[in-house]
């Protein structure tokens, strides 16, 4: 019912650009919700929590928060608890639990009513979880051999990586070690980190394996030390990384350098 009465009220309800009054801010260039939430009068982590911010609260231009804002109304003639209602476009029965108001719901000329903000559900997280790991680079030595797997099998499967004997070798990424061994056919010595979500890396040719099947390694820290094990000619390290079984080329994955 009485949905012109609904039109009318809002341009009450779009205060817009009074950072007073609006109840929704659009963040402009440069603008931080500290300073927002200054002119707005209302605390920074009110905000946050009504549009779902997390810390440390980078905010884009363009971006429309939700100004949670409490307002009062001056119960004035007329008035009925219904309209009121309408005209700021909060449920009544958030009124009346503001107010601590009891059927029949009463009011009174001159009363002072809080206005409860309404929030609109926070919004969705921008970017889902992400799965892929983060990598950089096992060894800072110059790439020696790049990738150049063919669909035949043929060609190079990881990069080789230049090193000086018993240099040391970081874990690309964070995670499990799931072999940790002499591998006599091509390595020498093996190390094979499991990531997650199918991702994993492989360090061969290594001097020394300096973690045990079953560790759980952080990003750079130290798995081994190079060498020249198994086919190797000279120290290097051999570096794959591997999505669901299949490699895949490296240097798309690590850092540019
Ligand atoms: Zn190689």
């Amino acid at each position: 019912m009485k949905k012109w009465a609904l039109l009318l009220a809002a341009p009450f309800l779009l205060a817009a650009g009074d950072p007073a009054t609006e109840t929704e801010h659009t963040v402009e260039e440069g603008e931080t919700l500290g300073g927002i939430a200054n002119r707005a009068k209302v605390p920074a982590a009110v905000i946050a929590a009504a549009n779902g911010l997390q810390e440390p609260y980078n905010l884009r231009a363009g971006q429309v928060l939700q100004i949670p804002r409490q307002r009062i109304h001056i119960v004035k003639d007329g008035d009925t608890g219904f309209g009121i209602a309408q005209r700021y476009g909060v449920p009544f029965s958030n009124i009346a639990i503001a107010n601590g108001l009891k059927p029949p719901y009463a009011i009174s000329t001159g009363q002072r009513l809080i206005i409860p903000a309404v929030l609109k559900a926070a919004p969705e997280p921008a970017q889902p979880a992400r799965t892929e790991p983060y990598f950089r680079w096992p060894h800072d030595g110059r790439v020696m051999a790049g990738f150049s797997l063919r669909d035949d099998g043929k060609g190079h499967d990881g990069l080789d990586i230049e090193a000086n004997r018993l240099d040391m070798v970081r874990a690309s990424s964070s995670g499990t070690v799931v072999f940790a061994d002499d591998e006599p056919k091509r390595f020498g010595r093996l190390v094979v980190i499991d990531h997650g979500n199918g991702w994993r890396t492989r360090y061969g040719h290594l001097a020394r394996i300096t973690v045990k099947l079953g560790d759980v390694v952080k990003t750079g820290e130290r798995i081994g030390l190079a060498g020249d094990a198994g086919v190797a000619t000279r120290p290097e390290l051999h570096f794959e990384i591997m999505k669901d079984n299949k490699r895949i080329d490296p240097a798309s994955k690590l850092p540019q350098r």
